[in-house]
């Protein structure tokens, strides 16, 4: 099987469900331990169960809260301390138009989505540097390339992600990391959910290969950077969104 992954850490925020979920079982299978992260601790749990001892790690974590991120990350088991793949995937919507977004919708959105990707990073990037090797995927969005109305929070903190990211393939890369993005369509999770028929419908006519997108194309891009296979990648935007963005 190619992508291998045997003997890596990884670690996914925003495991507990949608696209962590199916990347974290994605990096599983491919033979990698990981370190499940989100807030939800029964979630994390139970897909840690799944996965199965030795094979997986749940650690809760809420990614508003920057201060508690590096204690957290140092008190991982040994046999998951060495995250060699970071996967920077949660993530939340506060939509609405600009006259109405409050200061809260938007600070919520940044720490969320950029700030806590960043102290995260910032943490792990520590191991990666002293051992030579090492993966940090972000997942942001077409949103952050395009722009979206009634998503300014969201689109600049994905397009943050974005400039972070090839900052962090220049910095990091003479030393074996690489620092890549996923940018993802629209993909059918909770996130989506709500998307009335009449938009979905518009929207696939939007998308070239005219259909909404799956948690596993996500996961099989993050599955790719993450390997060996994808060594001389890095400062990328992949971007998987069936054509909607082209
Ligand atoms: P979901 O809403 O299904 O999942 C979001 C995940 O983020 C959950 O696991 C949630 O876990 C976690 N999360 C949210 N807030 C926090 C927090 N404060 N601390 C820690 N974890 C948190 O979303 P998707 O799976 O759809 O999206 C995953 C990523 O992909 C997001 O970054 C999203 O922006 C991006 N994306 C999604 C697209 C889509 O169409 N679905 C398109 C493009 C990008 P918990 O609640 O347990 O904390």
């Amino acid at each position: 099987m190619t992508f291998k992954l045997d003997g890596r850490t990884a670690l996914v925020t925003g495991a507990s469900q949608g696209i962590g979920e199916a990347v974290a079982r994605r990096l599983a299978e491919q033979g990698a331990r990981v370190v499940l992260a989100a807030r939800n601790a029964d979630k994390l749990r139970d897909l840690a169960a799944e996965l199965g001892a030795g094979r997986a790690h749940s650690l809760p974590l809420d990614l508003t809260r920057p201060q508690e991120i590096a204690p957290r990350l140092q008190e991982l088991p040994a046999e998951f301390a060495a995250v060699d793949i970071l996967v920077n995937n949660a993530g939340i919507t506060r939509d609405t138009l600009l006259l109405r977004m409050s200061l809260e919708q938007w600070q919520e959105v940044i720490d969320t989505n950029l700030t806590g990707a960043f102290a995260v990073t910032r943490e792990l990037a520590k191991g990666m540097l002293r051992r030579r090797w090492g993966r940090v995927i972000s997942i942001s969005s077409v949103v952050g390339l395009m722009g979206n109305a009634g998503q300014a929070n969201y689109a600049a903190a994905k397009a943050g992600l974005i400039g972070f990211s090839k900052s962090l393939a220049r910095e990091l890369g003479s030393r074996g990391i690489t620092v890549n993005v996923v940018a993802p369509g629209y993909i059918e999770t909770a996130m989506t959910a709500e998307l009335p028929a009449a938009a979905r419908a518009g929207l696939v006519q939007q998308i070239a290969l005219g259909r909404l997108g799956r948690v596993d194309d996500v996961a099989a891009a993050v599955a790719y950077l993450a390997s060996e296979e994808a060594a001389y990648v890095t400062g990328h935007v992949l971007n998987v969104s069936g054509g909607l963005y082209i």
